[in-house]
């Protein structure tokens, strides 16, 4: 377990990023019998990522932060890193694909963020991210891969134990595996009997794939309503495949007709729409696929979502 993020590291995230961080609030669902849902897409940003680029954010010098941070992320981490470079008083760059969407592009240097925009894909974006790094020393914050992110997002770990300090099952949302290992390892330490479930969507979910392979493998990726567990995990991976392989009980996949029926159910029970990615475990719960009671938690991630998007769910179509 050497190289393993472990209790003692989440404990220090959670000092460090618990200023900049919201304490999200926790439902208790009557028509889930009871389980309960963790609206963690209640935290600034729309998403738990804020908790892991806070915490690699606040572990650098302030010498790596007047530099600057770099990714090429679009969605949930970008906007995450693009808040907390801003709110450490240091610098971020997001490099962008000229495919990327001008509202998007805009959504990003809203929050502070140097937008630089190269070439006609993600690899062309990557290549640019390793040469900032390279020659203009600026610090790569990846979005999953990476000690000091796997601690931040344990912290969400931490919170929901606080609140339930003995769940029977956690089924936390499941794509580069950075919240199910921080997650996996605060409450392994603190309830070792609670069963941990990665939940991810059918189509394209890399770290499902690759755990049951063995080994890191590459996935197609294809349009799933649940767009923010897309992508895969690294063929290099470094921890977070090792530490989701030791620590989850079990992997459940979705459809998309299931995340849809999902969405539904929890802006029915929340009054809030959540992105599909936020909607797996409890559409895990909905299809049977998992059996639910009182102490089940669901961990509803992001609330992202496109209003297209949505509305696709709403009449009930896939993706
Ligand atoms: C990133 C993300 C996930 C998955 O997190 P990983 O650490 O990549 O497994 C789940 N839900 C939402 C909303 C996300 O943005």
């Amino acid at each position: 377990m050497t190289g393993f993020v472990g209790l003692d590291d989440i404990r220090r995230a959670e000092g460090r990023i618990r200023p900049h961080v919201q304490r999200t609030p926790m439902l208790a669902d009557p028509l889930l019998r009871g389980c309960l849902l963790k609206q963690e897409y209640r935290q600034t940003t729309g998403a738990f990522k804020l908790r892991g680029a806070t915490n690699a954010v606040l572990a650098l010098s302030s010498a790596q932060l007047a530099r600057g941070v770099v990714t090429a992320s679009t969605g949930n981490h970008g906007r995450a890193l693009a808040h907390a470079a801003r709110a450490a008083g240091g610098r971020a760059v997001v490099c962008l694909s000229h495919l990327v969407p001008a509202n998007k592009v805009q959504a990003v240097r809203d929050l502070g963020a140097e937008v630089r925009i190269i070439g006609q894909s993600q690899d062309e974006a990557m290549v640019e991210v390793a040469r900032a790094v390279a020659e203009e020393g600026l610090t790569e914050v990846p979005p999953f891969d990476h000690p000091d992110v796997v601690a931040g997002q344990g912290t969400l770990g931490l919170e929901v134990l606080a609140d339930c300090p003995a769940p029977d099952a956690v089924l936390v949302p499941l794509s580069g595996g950075g919240l199910a290992a921080g997650v996996a390892a605060a409450v392994r330490a603190l309830s070792p009997a609670t069963r941990i479930v990665g939940v991810s969507m059918e189509r394209g979910a890399a770290m499902a794939a690759s755990l049951a392979r063995g080994a890191p493998v590459l996935v197609e990726e294809v349009p799933t309503l649940a767009d923010s567990l897309g992508g895969g995990i690294g063929l290099g991976n470094r921890l977070t495949f090792a530490m989701c392989r030791a620590l989850l009980d079990d992997v459940v996949l979705v459809g998309e007709a299931e995340i849809a029926a999902a969405m539904r159910h929890i802006l029915f029970a929340t009054g809030d729409r959540v992105e599909g990615a936020a909607a797996v475990g409890v559409a895990a719960l909905l299809s049977g696929r998992i059996a639910c009671g009182a102490a089940t938690l669901c961990l509803l991630t992001g609330a992202n979502v496109a209003p297209e998007t949505f509305d696709q769910a709403l009449k009930g179509r896939a993706a």
